[in-house]
């Protein structure tokens, strides 16, 4: 079963703009996929219809099999991080981490053993009663990161993650979040309209030019394509 797939997926907004166009996509367990493309082309529209952030016009999305209108943005199959990270403000990185178990109610002591356990997975274990303010681009991302997979998802979605990074820490966190996704084998679907990072992350980039994908394949496949 597909960690993610999409059938025919299209998106119209309200004021007619045709963001997604018949969009067919699978994303296996474990695997590594890029939207790649420039500004406009229908990347995060895509990535917030996945999260059942937006409902898709026409077309069909499942998660791990199931159709994600049944579950919803807070479904624990699917997690998003978000171009800005989205940290709680006036929470500590480790609450932060803690908030989406918080929310389903598990108690204190697995709750601890799960912070510990991905704080040390992204690097953050000293980091963890710092607020977002106390942190620098690179290590809000890591907090972020903490947060989507704390819940173990089978599906995590990366909308950009990199772009607020210094440039300095930006190859090594490539690097660690594609090591970090294989570890969890969780099915990645990550927006970026950066060819390095598609190059050097994916199993597979889709090429995405105005809401269509026009090329899909492995980065060697689509780099040796004319
Ligand atoms: P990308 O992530 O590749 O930059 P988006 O998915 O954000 O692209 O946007 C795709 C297209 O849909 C763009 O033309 C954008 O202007 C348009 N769009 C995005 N959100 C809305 C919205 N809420 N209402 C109308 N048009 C939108
Ligand atoms: P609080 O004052 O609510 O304990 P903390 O920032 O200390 O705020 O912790 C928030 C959450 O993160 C807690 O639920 C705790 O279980 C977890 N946490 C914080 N620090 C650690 C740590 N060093 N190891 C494991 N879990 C931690």
């Amino acid at each position: 079963v597909a960690a993610i797939a999409l059938s025919g997926v299209t998106k119209v907004y309200a004021d007619g703009t045709v963001a997604v166009d018949g969009v067919d996509l699978e994303v296996a367990e474990g695997e590594f996929v890029t939207l790649l493309g420039p500004t406009g082309c229908g990347k995060s529209t895509i990535l917030r219809i996945v999260a059942g952030l937006e409902t898709a016009t026409s077309g069909e999305v499942w998660l791990g099999g199931r159709p994600v209108d049944e579950a919803g943005a807070r479904d624990r199959r699917v997690s998003m991080v978000f171009q800005d990270f989205a940290l709680y403000p006036h929470l500590t990185a480790g609450q932060n981490i803690a908030f989406p178990l918080h929310t389903e109610h598990v108690d204190d002591a697995t709750i601890a053993t799960q912070v510990a356990e991905v704080a040390r997975l992204v690097g953050v274990e000293e980091l963890l009663h710092r607020k977002p303010i106390q942190l620098s681009g690179g290590q809000r991302q890591r907090v972020a990161m903490a947060r989507a997979i704390v819940r173990k998802p089978g599906a995590l979605l990366l909308d950009e993650p990199l772009s607020n990074v210094d440039a300095a820490v930006r190859a090594d966190l490539r690097a660690e979040i594609s090591s970090i996704t294989r570890t969890l084998h969780v099915g990645t679907l990550y927006v970026t309209h950066d060819q390095t990072e598609a190059m050097t992350m994916a199993d597979r980039i889709a090429v995405m030019r105005r809401g269509r994908i026009e090329q899909i394949g492995s980065p060697s496949q689509v780099y040796s394509d004319p």
